[in-house]
């Protein structure tokens, strides 16, 4: 072991990751780690990078394909309590939360407390930081629309507090790279609560009706492209239900992966790719996938 002594009760060596993503495959990760606050996360990554520990970020996986041959270096997950609070403030319109905490937990706290706007979001798996980290979308919107700020810790152990204006993605920028969100702040609009949750109800029965049954096993493939949706394009190209070893285009929505036993994380690769070149070839787009690789 590198010099983690101090680090044993938050770190484990030779964790599956597996277990820790919603498509669980893969191999093991050489350590794994789950800080009890924000003082050890920034030791403990200030650490990592001076051992030459590579570092990634982990949510709930739900949408991370792991290689068959596992990854080097460590995986940090926000788990603890001091990373999952969660704070409604009506008065300044406002919510903020951990990022280890459930996208959908957020979403109604929210709502219970009068406040609108991400509720077209609800029925996403996944944590606050995920969630924010991809931007995540439906044809109604994308979460960053609501955000204000974010507070990170940096790969050297700096913490720092960017407003959603400092984050600017664009020509290939990413202000996040070296970085782990640990906290979000939304500014919403206020709404009647009743007639609010009445409207959440409604988006989570519709949402649940276009997603594989049986949560895990499954994975979204790809983002929608601009004015099209993913799962059309692949219907188009004759692809519902196509299946690659143990790797299976869901029935419900071939936008999904559904994992069999005996399933890899190569049979998954070469889904995706199938399915990109066959829309390619089809419908001329090309279909970007959604899965974080590691
Ligand atoms: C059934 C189903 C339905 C879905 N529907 C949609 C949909 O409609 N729209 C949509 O956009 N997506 C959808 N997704 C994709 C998925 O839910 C989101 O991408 C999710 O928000 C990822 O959150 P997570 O906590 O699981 O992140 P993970 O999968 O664990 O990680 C995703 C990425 O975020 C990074 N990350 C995680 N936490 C942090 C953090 N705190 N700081 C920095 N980086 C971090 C990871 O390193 C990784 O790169 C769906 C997925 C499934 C399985």
């Amino acid at each position: 072991m590198k010099n983690f002594t101090r680090f044993k009760q938050i770190l484990r060596t030779s964790v599956p990751l597996a277990m820790h993503t919603w498509l669980q495959l893969g191999g093991q990760v050489e350590y794994f780690a789950e800080p009890r606050n924000e003082e050890e996360l920034a030791d403990l990554l200030q650490t990592a990078s001076r051992e030459g520990v590579e570092t990634r970020f982990l949510g709930t996986g739900t949408n991370v394909l792991v290689s068959d041959s596992g990854v080097p270096g460590m995986v940090v997950r926000l788990t603890a309590p001091a990373f999952c609070s969660i704070n409604p403030d009506p008065a300044s319109e406002t919510v903020s939360a951990g990022t280890g905490a459930k996208l959908g937990r957020i979403i109604t706290s929210a709502v219970y407390a009068g406040l609108t706007g991400l509720e077209g979001l609800i029925g996403i798996p996944g944590t606050v930081g995920g969630a924010v980290r991809n931007n995540i979308s439906t044809s109604d919107g994308d979460i960053a629309q609501w955000l204000e700020s974010v507070h990170i810790v940096r790969l050297d152990g700096q913490a720092a507090d960017l407003s959603a204006a400092d984050l600017d993605f664009s020509e290939g920028n990413d202000p996040l790279a070296d970085a782990v969100i640990t906290a979000c702040r939304f500014r919403l609009q206020t709404e009647e609560p009743e007639e609010l949750t009445r409207r959440l109800q409604k988006i989570w029965i519709l949402r649940k009706k276009n997603q594989p049954f049986g949560y895990q096993g499954a994975g979204r493939l790809f983002k929608d492209p601009s004015g099209s949706a993913a799962s059309e394009l692949i219907d188009d190209a004759g692809l519902k239900g196509t299946r690659i070893g143990g790797a299976v285009i869901c029935e419900r929505n071939s936008n999904f992966v559904l994992i069999e036993p005996e399933c890899s994380t190569d049979d998954v690769h070469r889904l995706i790719h199938l399915i990109q070149t066959q829309v390619r070839e089809r419908s001329g787009v090309d279909l970007e996938t959604d899965l974080t690789l590691w």
